[in-house]
């Protein structure tokens, strides 16, 4: 409520675009960003896509929507890179209808008509189309980064990792540190030599370096130095601000819905419930991440053998290259399962995760190391990390080696290593370390969202700047 109080004046005449990148991790943030902002006296426009993970314009009166043009065959494209590639390309194809700049138009064409006037357009740092559409309109944007600083800061330093022969990364040198990036290793960074990852981590480059400002979903107390040397690098080359608002599921309260339009169980709370203090292991590997049959098999015998009471977030679309697997869970983990670990064990296609995290019960976190899941897990519970790809590799270093919030689960997976993990997270004296440096992980976030915090002097500052 302090903070409604130093809304600008006017802000209620002026209105803020929002493009998302229309996947779970991406959309979270944005809406997030954008209940501030409208708490704070803007009105709000937000682009969405006709063709996946559409949020539901009704659970969200407040704000405007408008289709964002984007062809459905866009939702075909595959993997998250090849996606984000299409989608871009869609907007710049010659010829598209409507194109991203006559949507763009269109929506700034509504001041005439009595709709406050547009003061700038906020978009994800994947949509460099949206950026270059809005500059050819003179319409400033502004940048949401949904990943951590210490990701961005190292993705902004590629030309440099290949400068320097970190990259390609040589087998023999996996663990040598990167001596610019501490503490990330070259088995840390983003490998690849797909052409396709090194074009959008160059684009969210460009994309930056073109924003009248970054806006970061991370903290000072988290980042202190990623953060630093990002501001300096940032507004050395370009961008004119950066500020750090996060983490901004603690700011607002909008329920963001989830991914392939799964309704959050809410019967594993009434569960939860019923289990002992600290004792759950809650398993979620967020909304794209996937596992080979036999890594499934291996993961459900893992918790199985375990003993420790689980809730696991098994999506139907969780199990890579199996169809229709929401109707055969069952089937697929072998005979019984769900009634050997009955009373022990929980699965739910998708769970209303803050809750689940804050819950009493839940005394752990078994995790991809997206970075949401990251950042709602600190302050809650440690953490086993099991990252896959993208910035989830970097997550879990800092996770491990900067923060003691959690280890990874490195390599092959296998029912012994899975059920060692589970015992050392949920009953061993390293899990208990690793929890009471949670607790001081708790009361960093705490500080920061205190109305004299780093995240809420940010955030007014980004109220004033907009
Ligand atoms: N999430 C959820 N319920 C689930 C699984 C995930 O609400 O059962 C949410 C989670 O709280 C987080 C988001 O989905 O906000 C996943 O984002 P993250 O960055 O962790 O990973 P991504 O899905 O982008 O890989």
């Amino acid at each position: 409520e302090g903070h409604a109080a130093v809304a600008v004046a006017g802000a209620a005449r002026r209105r803020v675009l929002f493009f998302p990148l229309p996947f779970q991790g991406h959309i979270s943030p944005m809406f997030h960003l954008a209940g501030v902002l409208h708490a704070r006296g803007f009105a709000v426009t937000v682009f969405y896509p006709d063709f996946f993970n559409a949020p539901d314009p009704s659970r969200h009166p407040a704000f405007d929507f408008v289709p964002d043009g984007i062809p459905p065959d866009v939702a075909a494209a595959g993997r998250v890179a090849e996606t984000i590639l299409a989608m871009n390309a869609a907007m710049e194809r010659e010829g598209a209808s409507p194109s991203v700049r006559e949507v763009l138009t269109s929506v700034i064409a509504a001041d005439e008509v009595g709709q406050p006037p547009v003061a700038c357009l906020i978009i994800d740092t994947h949509l460099l189309a949206v950026q270059k559409a809005a500059a050819g309109l003179g319409l400033p944007t502004l940048v949401l980064r949904t990943g951590g600083a210490a990701c961005l800061r190292c993705f902004l330093a590629y030309d440099m990792l290949l400068e320097k022969g970190y990259l390609p990364p040589k087998e023999s040198h996996l663990y040598e540190p990167v001596k610019e990036l501490p503490p990330l290793r070259v088995r840390d960074l983003v490998h690849t030599d797909d052409e396709m990852v090194f074009k959008i981590l160059a684009r969210i480059a460009e994309t930056v370096r073109n924003s009248k400002g970054v806006v970061i979903n991370t903290f000072e107390e988290l980042e202190p130095i990623e953060l630093e040397q990002l501001c300096g690098e940032l507004t050395n080359n370009g961008a004119a601000t950066m500020l750090a608002v996060g983490p901004l599921h603690k700011l607002s309260s909008i329920n963001t819905g989830s991914s392939l339009n799964l309704r959050p169980d809410q019967d594993c709370i009434k569960w939860l419930d019923k289990q002992a203090m600290g004792s759950v292991l809650y398993v979620s590997f967020g909304s794209l991440a996937s596992l080979e049959y036999g890594e499934f098999m291996e993961v459900a015998h893992g918790l199985e053998k375990s003993d420790h009471p689980f809730l696991w977030v098994v999506r139907p679309d969780l199990l890579r290259g199996i169809d229709g697997f929401e109707d055969r869970v069952e089937e697929v983990l072998l005979d019984g399962f769900e009634d050997r670990v009955e009373g022990k064990g929980k699965i739910v296609q998708w769970a209303p995760q803050q809750e689940v995290l804050a819950h009493h019960a839940v005394g752990g976190f078994w995790t991809h190391c997206g970075w949401n899941s990251v950042l709602e897990s600190i302050g809650e519970g440690p953490m086993i990390c099991m990252p896959q790809f993208a910035d989830q590799i970097i997550n879990t270093r800092y996770v491990q080696a900067v923060w003691g919030a959690g280890f990874d689960l490195e390599g092959k997976l296998d029912r012994e290593k899975i059920t060692k993990a589970i015992r050392k997270l949920m009953s061993e004296k390293e899990g208990a370390e690793m929890k009471r440096k949670v607790g001081e992980l708790k009361n960093r976030v705490a500080h920061c969202l205190k109305s004299n915090g780093s995240s809420q002097i940010a955030m007014d500052k980004l109220v004033h700047y907009i």
